[in-house]
C-alpha cells in the first residue's frame, strides 16, 4: 500500500502541548529512530523533542529483538529528562499514553501486558522500548521508543501472524497516523506532567493490565519462572506466585513473559 508521508506542519501546527512532540524530526527511512533520538539527547535537545520515521531498516525491541517498521506506522522515539525518582514510571507514562491516545482516535478498547506491551484483543498492536542514560544522582536523558501498527497488513508478515495486529487491521479502514501522533503528544504531556507534580498514574496502569489473575511463565536467559501474576508495585514490578507457593519479584529489565 503506497502511504503519503506525515507532515511535521501538519503533526505540529496548532498542537496544544507546550513542550512534547513540538519540536518533530521528521525522516523518510532511518535505522531506528533510538539512534537519531540519542543523538539529539546528547546534544541536549529540547525536552519532548519527538524523532519519527516513515520506515526502520533496524528496528529493534528489548534484548535487541527486530521490531518490523514497514512504511505506514509509526515509529517514533521521544526524549525526556525526568528526575531520577521519576524512571520507575517511564514504563507507566509510555504504555497508557499509547493506550489512551489510540483508544481516544479509534474507539478500539486496549490492554496493556505488563509491562509495557499494547494489545487489542489479546494481539500486539505498539512495543515499546525505553533507554536511558543516568548518573549516580541524575538522568542525563531518557527515550521512550513507540512503534504502533498502524496501517499494516499483519497477514502480509509470517513473522508476526497470530501475535500481532494493526489499527487499520481492526478497524477495516486506514488509520489518521497525524491525529493519532497528536493525540499521543497530547496525553503523555498530561500524564508526564501531572506525575512530576506528584500524582500518581500508577493505579490507572495497574488497572489496564491484563496480565494480573493469569498464568505466566517469566523468562530470565536460560531459567523460566512459571506461575500466576499476582500484583504489580508501585515501582513497576511484577509479583508472580510460583507453583510451590512462593512469591517472586520481576522487575522490568529481567523478564520476557508468555501469558
Ligand atoms: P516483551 O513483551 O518482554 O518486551 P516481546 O517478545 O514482546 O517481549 P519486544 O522486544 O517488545 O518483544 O518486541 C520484539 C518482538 O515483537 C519480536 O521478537 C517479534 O516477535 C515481535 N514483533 C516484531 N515486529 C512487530 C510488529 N510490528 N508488531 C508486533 N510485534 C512485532
Amino acid at each position: 500500500m503506497s502511504e503519503k508521508h506525515i507532515s511535521q506542519e501538519q503533526v505540529t501546527g496548532g498542537l496544544p502541548t507546550s513542550y512534547m512532540g513540538r519540536r518533530f524530526l521528521h525522516h523518510a527511512i532511518t535505522t531506528s529512530t533510538m539512534d537519531g533520538a540519542r543523538q539529539e539527547a546528547l546534544n541536549n535537545c529540547a525536552e519532548g523533542t519527538a524523532v519519527f520515521a516513515e520506515q526502520q531498516t533496524k528496528g529493534r525491541g528489548r534484548l535487541k529483538r527486530e521490531w518490523l517498521t514497514p512504511p505506514g506506522n509509526i515509529a517514533v522515539s521521544i526524549i525526556l529528562y525526568p528526575p531520577k525518582s521519576y524512571l520507575p514510571n517511564l514504563i507507566m507514562l509510555s504504555s497508557l499514553s499509547v493506550k489512551k491516545a489510540i483508544e481516544a482516535v479509534t474507539g478500539l478498547a486496549c490492554q496493556l501486558k505488563w509491562p509495557n506491551d499494547v494489545l487489542i484483543k489479546g494481539k500486539k498492536v505498539c512495543g515499546i522500548l525505553i533507554e536511558t542514560k543516568t548518573q549516580i544522582d541524575k538522568v542525563d536523558y531518557a527515550i521512550i521508543g513507540i512503534g504502533i501498527n498502524c496501517n499494516l497488513h499483519i497477514e502480509k508478515h509470517a513473522a508476526i501472524q497470530g501475535i500481532a495486529t494493526s489499527l487499520m487491521d481492526e478497524l477495516h479502514q486506514p488509520v489518521d497516523r497525524t491525529a493519532l501522533l497528536r493525540q499521543l503528544f497530547i496525553e503523555m504531556e498530561n500524564l508526564y506532567t501531572v506525575g512530576l507534580k506528584g500524582a500518581a498514574i500508577f493505579p490507572e496502569w495497574r488497572d489496564s493490565l491484563c496480565t494480573l489473575g493469569q498464568p505466566v511463565s517469566a523468562r530470565n536467559g536460560d531459567e523460566v519462572f512459571e506461575g500466576i501474576a499476582e500484583a504489580v508495585q508501585e515501582d513497576g514490578s511484577l509479583m508472580i506466585r510460583m507453583k510451590d507457593g512462593d512469591l517472586m519479584r520481576f522487575t522490568f529489565g529481567d523478564v520476557t513473559l508468555r501469558g
